[in-house]
């Protein structure tokens, strides 16, 4: 829903703008009877007999749940990021990094995410320029080579963006030295924000096994570790993250669902 174009979901050769897209699974989905209930589950019981989801006092009982809750990406935090978000501000490199041709761009972070983009935005961009908080980069030694090659990416190090610069788009970023406490402005066309992200577990914790927060299943299936309960998408795959990826993995998890409530008679 908050991306703008989607460039790579198959299907669509021009490209959809992102709650478009989200609009025709809407409509193909309800054809087929779904009801949509936008309400947020507050908590959960997986271990009952049926399973219960509540939205406050709100009960819903099933036989079988499917949880989709995505992860949601880690921002800096800052008024102007959120304001410039899908304008110039972004995080995800795969999604937006083709709307930067001959940019100079600003990334930030020091892990494998962050690298892995900083590679793929040179790519169109002129430049990259990858701002960490420190001297020494988080991410794997195969990937840090490999940035450290590659001519187009360039390192701000001991450096924290504490503002972004323009009004209707991003004209640049002030950032902070983390040792001196200086403050430079930085001219760059866009901001690539890779933190991290957060999969959206927080309601599930104490009930299913969980490695790093993302929901554990089972190799090659969307079976975690609770009988009935399955779970796909963003929320339990943090490596390769794409709408189209999360879509296949939803449709195992509806035949893994189905397959479950067959054993079960129902
Ligand atoms: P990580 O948690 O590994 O790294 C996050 C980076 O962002 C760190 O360098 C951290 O700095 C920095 N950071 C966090 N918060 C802030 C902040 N508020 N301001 C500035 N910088 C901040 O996340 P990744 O998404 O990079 O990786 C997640 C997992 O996915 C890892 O296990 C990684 O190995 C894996 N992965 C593997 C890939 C591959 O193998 N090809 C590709 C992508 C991910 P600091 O270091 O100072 O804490």
């Amino acid at each position: 829903m908050i991306t703008t174009d989607v460039e790579n979901y198959p299907g669509f050769p021009e490209g959809v703008m992102g709650p478009e897209l989200m609009e025709l699974w809407k409509k193909q989905a309800t054809r087929f009877g779904t009801e949509i209930i936008s309400k947020d589950v507050t908590r959960v019981n997986l271990n009952a007999t049926p399973k219960e989801v509540y939205v406050g006092d709100e009960c819903f009982k099933a036989q079988t749940v499917i949880i989709a809750t995505g992860a949601t990406a880690k921002l800096l935090g800052l008024e102007k990021e959120k304001q410039l978000m899908g304008r110039g501000v972004s995080a995800c490199a795969t999604c937006d990094g083709s709307f930067f041709k001959n940019e100079k761009l600003v990334i930030v972070g020091g892990g494998d995410t962050a690298l892995e983009e900083a590679q793929f935005l040179t790519r169109f961009a002129s430049e990259v320029h990858l701002v960490h908080r420190r001297d020494t980069l988080r991410a794997s030694k195969i990937m840090q080579d490999r940035a450290l090659k590659n001519p187009k990416i360039k390192f701000i190090w001991n450096n924290e963006v504490v503002d972004v610069l323009g009004e209707n788009s991003v004209t640049g970023v002030k950032l902070k030295n983390t040792q001196t406490g200086e403050i430079t402005d930085f001219a760059c066309g866009g901001l690539f924000v890779a933190i991290g992200h957060q999969p959206n577990t927080k309601i599930f914790a104490d009930q299913l096994k969980l490695h790093n927060d993302y929901i554990i299943t089972e190799k090659g299936s969307t079976k975690t570790d609770i009988k009935g309960v399955f779970a796909c998408g963003d929320v339990q795959d943090h490596y390769y993250r794409q709408a189209v990826t999360a879509a296949g993995s939803g449709c195992m998890a509806a035949i893994d669902a189905e397959r479950y409530l067959e054993t079960l008679g129902v």
